[in-house]
């Protein structure tokens, strides 16, 4: 057997979408060149954008990272890059991740910007977790992740904020849409640019989408790049578990379907009649954030913790608080515009190599 591309018996990788055998060399080419399409047709960058670079150290965003850093020298973007990490305060996991980020900060020599949870919501995940035990981690932790980066990409004047989901992250997040039937998320779920200005949020971009998992891993892998691969502490994603598992299943025997799926998803259109019952667009009554209640997600969470931490003041046993109090409220239709749940890849890096 032979490389597709150069001829070469070296072959190293069947890419799943296309079954193209291909070397090492080429595969990687054609990788770039797969996110590099992606962004084209997608308009994803302006030139003069300054792109902040959501990164955990772990291998989707250290991926990503490296394929913006070299397209944008090779296609000449126009385009500066910005890394930007949240610092959960999960000790053992976060504080690892972030010396892989501060490494790789140095190795491409961009500047790097770190948000703390407890800084910027008076709590770390390690006290989360004391509060409100094992469940639900992934939950509250993704909710102040999404705000804490973007709230940093403000703090930078960044004009995008780039993530690292692959294409598996956008099929499962399909497929727990159609699982929880939740439509106000399932039309846009799919799109690679979300949010921006008019949401009140720096744009979100995915330059990913067009890449499989295994991909990356690979890519990461015959870059040689710099990653950490250990899965967080408090991650149980009993959902988004089933989806994968699911989706996993499906691929052994339809390698195309993770892009059927996208494709799918990208084909639905509501009924403009559906689109009027869902709920209006407003802004969060406490911080301004864009939600479709009266708090959003992460102000209503902070808020339930906050209760929690005033019983502990009266002294109340912890079993004594309400479970009401620290349950997260229920999925707000159509506040985030993201495909991804809350705990998303970038608080489970290693969960699928
Ligand atoms: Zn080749
Ligand atoms: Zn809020």
């Amino acid at each position: 057997m032979r490389c597709a591309r150069c001829g070469s018996r070296q072959i190293a990788i069947k890419r799943p979408r296309t079954d193209r055998i291909l070397c090492k060399d080429c595969f990687c080419t054609e990788f770039e060149e797969d996110v590099h399409l992606g962004i084209v047709e997608n308009h994803v960058f302006t030139p003069g954008d300054l792109v902040a670079v959501g990164v955990s150290g772990g291998k989707d965003s250290t991926v990503l990272l490296h394929v913006l850093h070299t397209l944008n020298a090779r296609h000449q973007y126009g385009i500066q890059l910005h890394l930007l990490s949240a610092d959960e305060g999960i000790s053992g996991y976060r504080d690892n991740s972030l010396e892989t980020v501060y490494a790789n900060a140095r190795t491409y020599e961009l500047p790097l910007t770190v948000v703390a949870y407890k800084e910027l919501f008076g709590w770390t995940m390690n006290e989360i977790h004391q509060a409100i035990g094992k469940k639900n981690n992934c939950t509250y932790c993704g909710v102040l992740r999404r705000k804490a980066l973007d709230v940093g990409a403000q703090r930078i004047n960044a004009t995008k904020l780039a993530m690292g989901h692959n294409a598996d992250d956008y099929a499962e997040t399909v497929l727990m849409n159609v699982c929880r039937g939740d439509i106000g998320r399932m039309e846009r779920c799919t799109d690679m640019t979300t949010g921006g200005p008019e949401s009140g949020t720096v744009t979100r971009v995915k330059p990913l989408k067009y890449v499989y998992q295994k991909e990356v891993v690979m890519y990461a892998h015959f870059k040689k790049l710099l990653y950490f691969s250990t899965p967080c502490t408090y991650a149980e994603e009993a959902y988004r578990g089933y989806a994968r598992t699911f989706l996993n299943r499906l691929h052994a025997v339809l390698p195309s379907a993770v892009a059927d799926i996208i494709h799918a998803g990208e084909r639905l259109q509501l009924a403009d009649q559906i689109k009027r019952e869902q709920p209006k667009q407003r802004k969060c009554q406490r911080c301004g954030y864009i939600t479709s209640q009266a708090l959003c997600q992460a102000c209503a969470l902070l808020e339930g913790l906050n209760t929690t931490r005033s019983t502990d003041v009266a002294a109340a046993p912890p079993a004594a608080v309400p479970e009401e109090v620290v349950r997260p409220p229920p999925p707000q239709t159509s506040e985030t515009p993201d495909p991804q749940s809350p705990g998303d890849i970038e608080s489970t890096p290693a969960l699928r190599s």
